[in-house]
């Protein structure tokens, strides 16, 4: 990439086209020349080192405000110049600046930077020489509306700044919308821009200007143009019958596992292992084009060099999906690379798809198919989990056998040399059995068409994503570019929620919300919700936990305090949350419920907060839960806290399909995350 920076005074030139206010500026050569410019741009007026070498020109002391006469001026020509010399001895001086001084106003900043998996992004937030220290700004993927660009200026923090604060007077926001929509214009019709950043851009109480501008240009920037390929067949993921080459009967080896966690595959097995005559009491072939009768699909754990050769075989055979667990190819560098670009080759030649290579391939549990090696096949279930990482595989499926979660698909996607993210989704997206997705995603291959796919995937199917990759080493952290405000992983963030994604950051809770937006009702329509507990201190935390992640308790409407004053005791709290109080029995959560169900037009969610005590047991509880949320459209969400004495109770209610949790700062952050994505 040959990237190069434009200087300021190009810059502004740049931006004027599209009609972004700059100062009135000119580059001068000499002293003398400097005074008689700043005299007919008329004073004061700003000096800066204009070299190709100096990216932050205060740094370098190559800024000089408010110059005021003539003399000043061309004493600033020489004290630029030299400062700059002693900065860098090697920077090539081409002149300095001399431009109009900018009044005071609010700083701002505006920049765009290219991102390698989803293009061109604008960002926003407050400026100056705090941007670092605030860290205040937003971004949003290219295309974008004039719409998209109000809400980036209503949701820094320092908006209520440009409204007016205390008494300041409003700033002009819509010129600030006319200047982004110009800034936004230029980036996205410059194919070359690939960075930029304009810092500060101040804005008044009427119009606004610019008083500084990076541009970065690569004159071979392309940009890419996403085109997802047709649709892999479903049925290409259920085969009939499976071939596992390299099969083995020693315990040691991959191919063993592999062989063992497909011995309950109801449709065929064959191993192929050409030094045995039988692998784990089945009868073994030497190559694949010696089974005699069709195969589907081949699972192939032979090492990575002998792979082009058994695709080949594979193809002649006909077989139309290779799970590749093998590893050794692009993940080792570029003898790795091509090996498996020949295997790519071959495959295409046959119309076989690959799942990898190294990989640990897929499991349909309800299908009984499992190509990997885990410890123990997952149960079936109504979750698709597709992960870029073998080892959380493991890990996950380990883990949902001991919290009882079951799976519609896992698959593990490796190096996605053919098969890739965006082909897995469109198969779970048709699978009748998947009711909710999760990813995990390390990297995105072509993020514009992930997007497209996505989004509409989402639409059916809830879809949960964990990122990995949220620290920002190896960012460049000492500048003022905006590549360094917002890095990669809150481009990721911001392509999730775009795209209708909900991002969580711990595997757990991904399983939690996944689980919970799969139950029967789904999502929540709105953001508006009650909380009914029988403990004040847990009434109390709600609050709490609701205002922290964004979800509104409503006021309760006189009608409903009015139904419940006549069935509650006198003392009970008169508020949402609403306190039943420590003695509350059946009866009083049931008719609590039935008043909530008859107002139900007001609220959206519900939270029943319940714990251990005698009066009402976990088992009651769950049955007046699930008779309340049958009683309602609206969400209802249970958190029974407590240990053993409540996990008949949480059963019950998860075997209802309701969603439940055992904690309660969890239960709002889940939801939070989810009304953060739809609602925001
Ligand atoms: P740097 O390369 O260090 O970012 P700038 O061009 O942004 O240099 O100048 C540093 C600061 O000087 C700006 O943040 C702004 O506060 C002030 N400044 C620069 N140019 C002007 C101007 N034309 N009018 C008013 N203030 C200016
Ligand atoms: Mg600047």
């Amino acid at each position: 990439m040959v990237k190069r920076m434009l200087s300021e005074f190009e810059s502004y030139d740049l931006l004027k086209q599209y009609g972004v206010p700059v100062p009135e500026h000119a580059i001068v050569k000499t002293p003398a020349e400097a005074g008689k410019t700043a005299e007919k741009i008329g004073f004061p007026v700003v000096m800066k080192i204009h070299s190709p070498q100096i990216v932050h020109k205060s740094d370098a002391g190559g800024v000089i405000v408010s110059i005021s006469s003539k003399q000043a001026a061309e004493e600033a020509f020489d004290k630029i110049v030299s400062n700059a010399k002693a900065y860098n001895p090697d920077a090539e001086i081409k002149g300095v600046i001399v431009e109009q001084q900018a009044a005071p106003g609010l700083e701002l900043i505006i920049g765009g930077k290219t991102d390698p998996a989803f293009g061109k992004v604008l960002t926003f937030g407050m400026g100056g020489t705090l941007v670092e220290l605030m860290k205040d700004v937003t971004l949003r993927i290219l295309p974008i509306t004039e719409e998209t660009i109000r809400q980036m200026i209503r949701e820094i923090h320092g908006y209520p700044i440009i409204q007016g604060y205390r008494g300041s007077k409003p700033r002009d926001e819509e010129t600030l919308v006319q200047i982004m929509w110009a800034i936004n214009c230029f980036f996205a019709e410059n194919t070359h821009v690939v960075e930029f950043d304009i810092n500060p851009v101040r804005l008044y109480e009427s119009g606004a200007c610019i008083v500084d501008a990076r541009i970065f240009v690569d004159d071979e920037a392309v940009e890419k143009v996403a085109k997802e390929r047709p649709f892999v067949p479903v049925e290409y993921f259920t085969p009939r019958s499976i071939a596992v080459i390299g099969a083995s009967s020693e315990p040691k080896k991959m191919g063993y596992a592999v062989m063992h966690n497909l011995l309950h595959f109801p449709g065929q097995l064959y191993p192929v292992n050409n030094k045995r005559p039988e692998v784990q009491g089945l009868k073994a072939y030497a190559s694949i084009l010696e089974i005699p009768n069709p195969v589907d699909m081949a699972v192939i754990t032979v090492p990575a060099k002998h792979v082009p050769s058994v695709i080949e075989e594979c193809g002649q055979k006909g077989v139309v999906m290779a799970v590749i667990i093998t590893a050794g190819f692009k993940e080792m560098g570029e003898g790795g690379k091509a090996l498996e670009d020949r295997v790519i080759e071959i495959a295409k030649r046959y119309g076989t798809r690959i799942i990898g290579p190294n990989c640990l391939g897929m499991i349909i549990p309800p299908k009984g198919i499992d190509t990997t090696y885990v410890h123990e096949s997952p149960k079936p279930g109504n979750i698709a989990f597709i992960s870029q990482s073998g080892a959380i595989v493991n890990t996950v499926v380990d883990w949902s056998i001991k919290q009882d979660i079951g799976f519609s698909a896992v698959v593990s996607v490796g190096n996605q040399a053919d098969l890739n993210f965006i082909d897995y989704l469109r198969f779970v997206e048709r699978d009748p059995k998947t009711k909710g997705i999760i990813l995990y995603v390390e990297e995105i291959q072509d993020g514009k068409t992930f997007m497209k796919v996505v989004s509409e995937v989402a639409k059916t199917k809830p879809v949960v994503a964990i990122k990995a990759g949220s620290s920002v080493k190896g960012q460049a952290a000492a500048s003022s570019h905006t590549g360094s405000l917002s890095g990669s992983y809150d481009v990721y963030m911001e392509a999730f929620r775009e795209s209708g994604v909900i991002p969580v950051h711990t595997l757990s809770g991904t399983f939690q919300v996944a689980e919970m937006l799969a139950t029967p009702k789904g999502y929540p329509r709105g953001k508006r919700a009650v909380v009914i507990t029988n403990a004040g201190g847990f009434a109390v935390l709600s609050s709490d936990y609701a205002e922290r992640y964004g979800i509104d308790l409503i006021t309760l409407p006189p009608q409903v305090l009015k139904e419940l004053n006549d069935l509650l005791p006198e003392f009970w709290n008169k508020n949402n949350p609403i306190d039943l109080l420590g003695d509350a029995n059946e009866k009083r959560f049931e008719q609590t419920f039935s008043v909530l169900a008859k107002y139900q037009d007001c609220w959206d969610i519900a939270f029943v907060v319940g714990f251990p005590n005698l009066v009402i047991g976990s088992e009651q509880f769950a049955n007046q839960i699930i008779r309340f949320s049958e009683k309602t459209e609206n969400m209802i969400v249970g958190t029974l806290l407590g240990g053993d004495s409540m996990e008949r109770g949480r059963k019950i209610l998860k075997e209802n399909g309701i969603p439940i949790f055992d904690e309660l700062d969890f239960t709002f952050r889940v939801m939070g995350r989810i009304l953060w994505q739809r609602f925001r």
